[in-house]
Protein backbone atom coordinates (compact mmCIF):
# COMPACT_ATOMS: atom_id res chain seq x y z
CA UNK A 1 0.00 0.00 0.00
CA UNK A 2 1.41 3.71 -0.75
CA UNK A 3 1.37 5.93 2.18
CA UNK A 4 2.39 9.68 1.35
CA UNK A 5 4.24 11.60 3.48
CA UNK A 6 3.09 13.74 6.61
CA UNK A 7 3.76 17.17 4.11
CA UNK A 8 0.96 15.82 1.33
CA UNK A 9 -2.43 16.83 1.85
CA UNK A 10 -5.06 17.08 -0.90
CA UNK A 11 -5.54 21.24 -0.95
CA UNK A 12 -1.80 21.64 -1.41
CA UNK A 13 -1.81 19.19 -4.05
CA UNK A 14 -4.52 20.98 -6.10
CA UNK A 15 -3.00 24.40 -5.20
CA UNK A 16 0.52 23.16 -6.93
CA UNK A 17 -1.46 21.11 -9.62
CA UNK A 18 -3.55 24.37 -10.65
CA UNK A 19 0.10 25.98 -10.74
CA UNK A 20 1.44 23.76 -13.02
CA UNK A 21 -1.41 24.36 -15.14
CA UNK A 22 -0.99 27.80 -14.76
CA UNK A 23 2.57 27.54 -15.83
CA UNK A 24 2.38 25.45 -18.57
CA UNK A 25 -0.55 27.82 -20.05
CA UNK A 26 1.91 30.58 -20.00
CA UNK A 27 4.95 29.04 -21.27
CA UNK A 28 2.74 27.20 -24.22
CA UNK A 29 2.19 30.55 -24.92
CA UNK A 30 4.99 32.18 -25.11
CA UNK A 31 6.48 29.05 -27.23
CA UNK A 32 3.39 29.95 -29.64
CA UNK A 33 4.92 30.18 -32.96
CA UNK A 34 6.20 34.33 -32.51
CA UNK A 35 7.08 35.41 -35.64
CA UNK A 36 10.79 37.57 -35.35
CA UNK A 37 11.46 39.93 -38.68
CA UNK A 38 14.36 41.20 -39.52
CA UNK A 39 16.11 43.51 -42.51
CA UNK A 40 19.21 43.35 -44.81
CA UNK A 41 19.86 45.39 -48.04
CA UNK A 42 19.56 44.11 -51.08
CA UNK A 43 20.63 45.54 -53.57
CA UNK A 44 19.55 48.54 -55.69
CA UNK A 45 17.84 49.46 -58.79
CA UNK A 46 19.08 50.40 -62.11
CA UNK A 47 18.69 54.12 -61.04
CA UNK A 48 20.17 53.53 -57.64
CA UNK A 49 17.04 52.57 -54.85
CA UNK A 50 17.99 50.68 -52.59
CA UNK A 51 15.59 47.18 -51.86
CA UNK A 52 15.32 45.88 -48.91
CA UNK A 53 14.64 42.00 -47.89
CA UNK A 54 12.60 40.93 -45.16
CA UNK A 55 12.81 37.77 -43.03
CA UNK A 56 9.41 37.03 -41.04
CA UNK A 57 10.15 33.42 -39.27
CA UNK A 58 8.74 31.56 -36.85
CA UNK A 59 9.00 28.00 -35.50
CA UNK A 60 7.09 26.42 -39.08
CA UNK A 61 7.86 29.00 -41.49
CA UNK A 62 9.91 31.28 -42.96
CA UNK A 63 9.29 33.46 -45.24
CA UNK A 64 11.36 36.43 -47.31
CA UNK A 65 9.70 39.34 -48.70
CA UNK A 66 11.48 42.22 -51.12
CA UNK A 67 10.55 45.60 -51.21
CA UNK A 68 11.07 45.38 -54.89
CA UNK A 69 7.40 44.43 -56.07
CA UNK A 70 6.34 42.85 -52.81
CA UNK A 71 7.69 40.03 -53.87
CA UNK A 72 7.84 36.57 -51.72
CA UNK A 73 11.44 35.43 -52.69
CA UNK A 74 11.25 32.44 -50.29
CA UNK A 75 8.54 30.33 -48.71
CA UNK A 76 10.15 27.57 -46.80
CA UNK A 77 7.69 24.85 -45.26
CA UNK A 78 8.24 21.30 -43.56
CA UNK A 79 8.01 17.94 -45.37
CA UNK A 80 6.29 15.02 -43.47
CA UNK A 81 9.31 14.53 -41.58
CA UNK A 82 9.77 18.10 -40.41
CA UNK A 83 12.68 19.10 -42.98
CA UNK A 84 11.74 22.25 -44.59
CA UNK A 85 12.02 23.10 -48.53
CA UNK A 86 11.81 26.30 -49.96
CA UNK A 87 8.33 25.72 -52.06
CA UNK A 88 8.57 29.43 -54.23
CA UNK A 89 10.49 29.74 -57.58
CA UNK A 90 12.44 33.02 -57.66
CA UNK A 91 16.13 34.35 -57.58
CA UNK A 92 19.16 34.23 -55.05
CA UNK A 93 19.57 38.47 -55.82
CA UNK A 94 17.97 41.46 -56.93
CA UNK A 95 19.07 41.40 -60.83
CA UNK A 96 16.54 38.45 -61.74
CA UNK A 97 14.03 40.38 -60.06
CA UNK A 98 14.84 43.44 -62.08
CA UNK A 99 15.44 40.97 -64.88
CA UNK A 100 12.61 39.31 -67.62
CA UNK A 101 10.71 37.10 -65.44
CA UNK A 102 6.98 36.13 -65.26
CA UNK A 103 5.96 38.11 -62.06
CA UNK A 104 7.94 35.48 -59.30
CA UNK A 105 6.61 36.13 -55.86
CA UNK A 106 5.44 39.55 -56.87
CA UNK A 107 2.49 41.47 -55.71
CA UNK A 108 0.08 42.10 -58.89
CA UNK A 109 -2.02 45.36 -59.32
CA UNK A 110 -3.39 48.18 -60.16
CA UNK A 111 -5.84 45.38 -61.67
CA UNK A 112 -4.60 41.39 -61.37
CA UNK A 113 -4.97 39.31 -64.64
CA UNK A 114 -6.34 40.28 -68.07
CA UNK A 115 -8.17 43.13 -69.20
CA UNK A 116 -9.65 43.14 -72.77
CA UNK A 117 -8.30 45.01 -76.19
CA UNK A 118 -6.48 47.31 -73.08
CA UNK A 119 -9.78 49.24 -72.42
CA UNK A 120 -12.33 49.92 -70.13
CA UNK A 121 -15.22 52.55 -69.26
CA UNK A 122 -16.32 53.83 -66.44
CA UNK A 123 -19.03 56.76 -65.46
CA UNK A 124 -18.92 57.58 -69.32
CA UNK A 125 -14.80 57.82 -69.60
CA UNK A 126 -12.83 55.23 -71.50
CA UNK A 127 -9.63 54.64 -70.31
CA UNK A 128 -6.63 53.02 -72.11
CA UNK A 129 -4.55 50.74 -70.43
CA UNK A 130 -1.12 49.30 -71.72
CA UNK A 131 -1.57 46.40 -74.50
CA UNK A 132 1.19 44.28 -73.00
CA UNK A 133 0.15 40.81 -74.07
CA UNK A 134 -1.22 40.50 -77.31
CA UNK A 135 -4.01 43.06 -77.64
CA UNK A 136 -5.26 42.74 -74.11
CA UNK A 137 -3.75 44.31 -70.75
CA UNK A 138 -1.83 41.77 -68.41
CA UNK A 139 -1.71 41.98 -64.59
CA UNK A 140 -1.46 45.85 -64.45
CA UNK A 141 0.63 46.94 -67.40
CA UNK A 142 4.25 47.30 -68.44
CA UNK A 143 5.31 48.58 -65.01
CA UNK A 144 2.51 47.30 -62.41
CA UNK A 145 3.03 47.05 -58.87
CA UNK A 146 5.60 44.30 -59.24
CA UNK A 147 7.94 46.75 -60.67
CA UNK A 148 7.46 49.15 -58.17
CA UNK A 149 9.26 50.09 -54.94
CA UNK A 150 7.11 49.16 -51.87
CA UNK A 151 7.94 51.22 -48.45
CA UNK A 152 7.83 48.97 -46.19
CA UNK A 153 7.21 49.26 -41.84
CA UNK A 154 7.06 46.70 -39.39
CA UNK A 155 4.02 46.41 -37.17
CA UNK A 156 4.28 43.98 -34.48
CA UNK A 157 4.42 40.39 -36.28
CA UNK A 158 3.31 41.43 -39.66
CA UNK A 159 5.09 43.55 -42.41
CA UNK A 160 3.15 46.81 -43.85
CA UNK A 161 4.04 47.67 -47.89
CA UNK A 162 2.70 50.20 -48.43
CA UNK A 163 2.43 51.94 -52.50
CA UNK A 164 0.72 55.23 -53.70
CA UNK A 165 0.05 54.36 -57.38
CA UNK A 166 -0.06 58.17 -59.01
CA UNK A 167 -3.40 59.07 -61.28
CA UNK A 168 -2.85 58.02 -64.78
CA UNK A 169 -0.09 55.95 -63.72
CA UNK A 170 -0.26 52.87 -66.57
CA UNK A 171 -3.35 54.63 -67.40
CA UNK A 172 -5.59 53.94 -64.99
CA UNK A 173 -7.92 56.84 -63.02
CA UNK A 174 -6.95 58.09 -59.26
CA UNK A 175 -4.84 57.80 -56.96
CA UNK A 176 -4.74 54.53 -55.22
CA UNK A 177 -3.10 54.25 -52.24
CA UNK A 178 -2.33 50.38 -51.54
CA UNK A 179 -0.97 48.49 -48.18
CA UNK A 180 -0.30 44.91 -48.06
CA UNK A 181 0.42 43.36 -44.81
CA UNK A 182 2.25 40.12 -44.78
CA UNK A 183 2.55 37.75 -41.80
CA UNK A 184 3.30 34.24 -40.97
CA UNK A 185 0.38 33.08 -37.80
CA UNK A 186 1.89 29.95 -37.50
CA UNK A 187 1.46 27.93 -40.21
CA UNK A 188 -0.06 30.59 -42.40
CA UNK A 189 1.52 32.91 -45.07
CA UNK A 190 -1.50 35.49 -45.14
CA UNK A 191 -1.52 38.77 -47.36
CA UNK A 192 -3.82 41.50 -46.43
CA UNK A 193 -5.00 43.77 -49.11
CA UNK A 194 -6.73 47.39 -48.55
CA UNK A 195 -6.71 50.61 -50.89
CA UNK A 196 -8.43 53.80 -51.34
CA UNK A 197 -8.97 55.95 -54.19
CA UNK A 198 -9.20 59.45 -54.63
CA UNK A 199 -11.25 58.84 -58.30
CA UNK A 200 -13.65 56.31 -59.27
CA UNK A 201 -10.91 53.52 -60.52
CA UNK A 202 -10.42 49.59 -60.91
CA UNK A 203 -8.93 47.74 -58.19
CA UNK A 204 -7.45 43.50 -58.41
CA UNK A 205 -5.10 43.09 -56.23
CA UNK A 206 -2.89 39.38 -56.15
CA UNK A 207 -0.12 37.50 -55.29
CA UNK A 208 1.58 35.52 -58.61
CA UNK A 209 4.25 33.13 -56.07
CA UNK A 210 4.92 29.79 -58.42
CA UNK A 211 4.33 26.78 -55.70
CA UNK A 212 6.25 23.66 -56.21
CA UNK A 213 5.35 22.00 -52.87
CA UNK A 214 8.61 19.13 -53.49
CA UNK A 215 10.21 22.46 -53.56
CA UNK A 216 11.75 24.98 -55.90
CA UNK A 217 13.12 23.60 -59.16
CA UNK A 218 12.45 19.95 -58.34
CA UNK A 219 10.68 18.80 -61.40
CA UNK A 220 7.16 19.41 -62.68
CA UNK A 221 3.86 19.98 -60.94
CA UNK A 222 2.04 17.14 -62.27
CA UNK A 223 1.92 14.61 -59.26
CA UNK A 224 0.77 17.50 -57.20
CA UNK A 225 -2.82 16.56 -56.32
CA UNK A 226 -5.49 19.25 -56.12
CA UNK A 227 -8.74 19.97 -55.20
CA UNK A 228 -11.15 23.42 -56.12
CA UNK A 229 -14.10 24.34 -54.50
CA UNK A 230 -15.60 25.17 -57.69
CA UNK A 231 -18.53 24.23 -59.54
CA UNK A 232 -17.94 26.93 -62.57
CA UNK A 233 -14.52 28.39 -64.47
CA UNK A 234 -14.51 31.00 -66.64
CA UNK A 235 -13.91 30.08 -70.62
CA UNK A 236 -11.55 31.89 -72.55
CA UNK A 237 -11.31 33.13 -76.08
CA UNK A 238 -7.69 32.88 -77.51
CA UNK A 239 -6.49 35.98 -75.86
CA UNK A 240 -7.55 34.20 -72.78
CA UNK A 241 -10.10 36.57 -71.97
CA UNK A 242 -13.32 35.33 -70.72
CA UNK A 243 -16.15 34.87 -72.93
CA UNK A 244 -18.19 35.71 -69.95
CA UNK A 245 -19.79 32.22 -69.29
CA UNK A 246 -19.89 30.72 -66.15
CA UNK A 247 -19.68 26.96 -67.41
CA UNK A 248 -19.98 23.95 -64.81
CA UNK A 249 -16.76 21.37 -64.57
CA UNK A 250 -19.01 18.79 -64.61
CA UNK A 251 -17.46 16.41 -67.29
CA UNK A 252 -14.32 18.19 -68.05
CA UNK A 253 -10.91 18.15 -67.28
CA UNK A 254 -11.56 21.48 -65.01
CA UNK A 255 -13.69 19.09 -62.37
CA UNK A 256 -10.91 19.08 -59.37
CA UNK A 257 -14.21 19.26 -56.53
CA UNK A 258 -12.71 15.96 -56.06
CA UNK A 259 -8.71 15.76 -55.46
CA UNK A 260 -6.88 14.94 -59.59
CA UNK A 261 -3.36 14.89 -60.47
CA UNK A 262 -2.43 18.02 -62.01
CA UNK A 263 -0.99 15.58 -65.05
CA UNK A 264 -4.10 13.28 -65.31
CA UNK A 265 -5.89 15.51 -68.09
CA UNK A 266 -3.54 18.53 -68.74
CA UNK A 267 -2.65 17.23 -72.01
CA UNK A 268 -6.33 17.03 -73.35
CA UNK A 269 -5.57 19.24 -76.37
CA UNK A 270 -8.72 17.82 -78.21
CA UNK A 271 -10.43 19.92 -75.24
CA UNK A 272 -10.42 23.77 -76.47
CA UNK A 273 -10.03 25.08 -73.11
CA UNK A 274 -6.97 23.07 -72.22
CA UNK A 275 -5.42 23.86 -75.89
CA UNK A 276 -6.21 27.68 -75.53
CA UNK A 277 -4.46 28.00 -72.53
CA UNK A 278 -1.58 25.65 -72.65
CA UNK A 279 -2.78 23.50 -69.80
CA UNK A 280 -4.76 24.81 -67.02
CA UNK A 281 -4.53 28.41 -67.11
CA UNK A 282 -8.17 29.55 -66.18
CA UNK A 283 -10.23 31.48 -63.50
CA UNK A 284 -12.38 28.91 -61.46
CA UNK A 285 -15.58 30.23 -60.02
CA UNK A 286 -15.45 29.44 -56.33
CA UNK A 287 -18.34 28.34 -54.73
CA UNK A 288 -18.04 30.26 -51.44
CA UNK A 289 -18.87 33.66 -53.92
CA UNK A 290 -16.09 35.68 -52.37
CA UNK A 291 -16.87 38.14 -49.24
CA UNK A 292 -15.73 35.46 -46.11
CA UNK A 293 -12.50 33.86 -45.70
CA UNK A 294 -13.31 30.44 -47.36
CA UNK A 295 -11.20 27.24 -48.38
CA UNK A 296 -10.65 27.93 -51.94
CA UNK A 297 -7.67 25.11 -52.72
CA UNK A 298 -5.83 22.21 -51.16
CA UNK A 299 -2.47 21.36 -52.98
CA UNK A 300 -1.21 17.36 -52.01
CA UNK A 301 2.28 16.88 -53.15
CA UNK A 302 2.45 12.82 -52.39
CA UNK A 303 6.18 12.72 -52.20
CA UNK A 304 7.08 15.24 -49.26
CA UNK A 305 3.58 15.21 -48.02
CA UNK A 306 3.35 18.82 -47.94
CA UNK A 307 -0.22 20.25 -48.36
CA UNK A 308 -1.03 23.74 -49.31
CA UNK A 309 -4.54 25.13 -48.65
CA UNK A 310 -5.43 28.41 -49.93
CA UNK A 311 -8.27 29.95 -48.12
CA UNK A 312 -9.57 33.90 -50.13
CA UNK A 313 -12.55 36.66 -49.53
CA UNK A 314 -12.34 36.69 -53.14
CA UNK A 315 -14.76 35.02 -55.65
CA UNK A 316 -12.23 34.02 -58.10
CA UNK A 317 -8.72 31.66 -58.50
CA UNK A 318 -6.86 32.29 -61.56
CA UNK A 319 -5.06 28.52 -61.59
CA UNK A 320 -1.98 28.70 -63.47
CA UNK A 321 0.70 25.73 -64.31
CA UNK A 322 3.37 27.23 -65.59
CA UNK A 323 2.76 26.59 -69.07
CA UNK A 324 4.58 29.56 -70.61
CA UNK A 325 7.75 28.69 -68.33
CA UNK A 326 10.31 27.03 -70.88
CA UNK A 327 14.04 26.43 -69.18
CA UNK A 328 14.98 29.65 -69.99
CA UNK A 329 15.36 31.06 -66.33
CA UNK A 330 17.76 29.82 -64.36
CA UNK A 331 17.05 30.87 -60.51
CA UNK A 332 17.79 29.97 -56.94
CA UNK A 333 20.59 27.52 -56.15
CA UNK A 334 21.14 27.42 -60.10
CA UNK A 335 17.89 25.16 -60.91
CA UNK A 336 16.55 25.69 -64.34
CA UNK A 337 12.68 26.75 -64.84
CA UNK A 338 10.68 24.17 -66.73
CA UNK A 339 7.36 24.10 -68.06
CA UNK A 340 5.24 22.86 -65.69
CA UNK A 341 7.61 23.07 -62.34
CA UNK A 342 5.35 25.13 -60.67
CA UNK A 343 1.83 26.29 -60.38
CA UNK A 344 0.19 29.38 -59.08
CA UNK A 345 -3.18 29.78 -57.29
CA UNK A 346 -4.15 33.73 -57.92
CA UNK A 347 -6.75 34.72 -55.81
CA UNK A 348 -9.23 37.82 -57.33
CA UNK A 349 -11.73 39.16 -58.91
CA UNK A 350 -13.04 37.72 -62.56
CA UNK A 351 -10.30 38.30 -65.67
CA UNK A 352 -11.95 41.46 -67.44
CA UNK A 353 -14.82 42.35 -65.02
CA UNK A 354 -14.32 45.50 -66.05
CA UNK A 355 -15.83 45.11 -69.51
CA UNK A 356 -17.86 42.26 -67.67
CA UNK A 357 -21.07 43.96 -66.13
CA UNK A 358 -22.15 40.75 -64.89
CA UNK A 359 -19.25 39.50 -63.28
CA UNK A 360 -18.48 40.78 -59.82
CA UNK A 361 -17.58 44.18 -59.92
CA UNK A 362 -14.03 45.01 -59.80
CA UNK A 363 -14.51 49.24 -59.66
CA UNK A 364 -13.52 51.14 -56.53
CA UNK A 365 -15.17 54.11 -55.53
CA UNK A 366 -13.53 56.92 -53.46
CA UNK A 367 -14.99 56.73 -49.70
CA UNK A 368 -14.77 53.05 -49.91
CA UNK A 369 -12.35 50.72 -49.25
CA UNK A 370 -10.83 47.46 -51.64
CA UNK A 371 -10.41 44.69 -48.24
CA UNK A 372 -9.03 41.13 -49.46
CA UNK A 373 -7.91 38.32 -47.35
CA UNK A 374 -5.44 35.29 -48.55
CA UNK A 375 -4.26 32.47 -46.81
CA UNK A 376 -1.60 29.81 -47.74
CA UNK A 377 -1.52 27.22 -45.08
CA UNK A 378 0.72 24.37 -44.76
CA UNK A 379 0.41 21.23 -43.24
CA UNK A 380 2.05 17.65 -44.04
CA UNK A 381 0.75 13.95 -44.45
C1 LIG B 1 -1.52 34.35 -66.48
C2 LIG B 1 -0.69 33.61 -67.48
C3 LIG B 1 0.64 34.29 -67.57
C4 LIG B 1 1.26 34.29 -66.21
C5 LIG B 1 2.59 34.97 -66.17
C6 LIG B 1 -0.83 34.28 -65.17
O1 LIG B 1 -1.57 34.98 -64.22
O2 LIG B 1 -2.82 33.87 -66.42
O3 LIG B 1 -1.30 33.58 -68.74
O4 LIG B 1 1.48 33.63 -68.48
O5 LIG B 1 0.42 34.92 -65.31
O6 LIG B 1 2.57 36.12 -66.87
Amino acid sequence: MIRFGRTFNMRSFRNTFRLTLALGFVLGMSLEAKTMISKKPFGKTADGAAIDIYTLKNDRLEATIITYGGRVTTLKAPDRAGKPADVVLGFDSLDGYLGDNPYFGALIGRYGNRIGHAKFTLEGHTYSVPANDGGNSLHGGLKGFDRRIWSATVDGETLVLTYLSKDGEEGYPGNLTTTVRYSLPGNELRIEYSATADKPTVANLTNHSYFNLAGQGEGDVLKHEVTLLADRFTPVDKGLIPTGELKPVAGTPFDFRGAHAIGERINQVNEEQIKLGKGYDHNWVLNSGGGALKLAATVHEPSSGRVMEVLTTEPGLQFYTGNFLDGKITGKGGKVYKQRYAFCMETQHFPDSPNKPAFPATELKPGRKYQSTTVYRFSAK
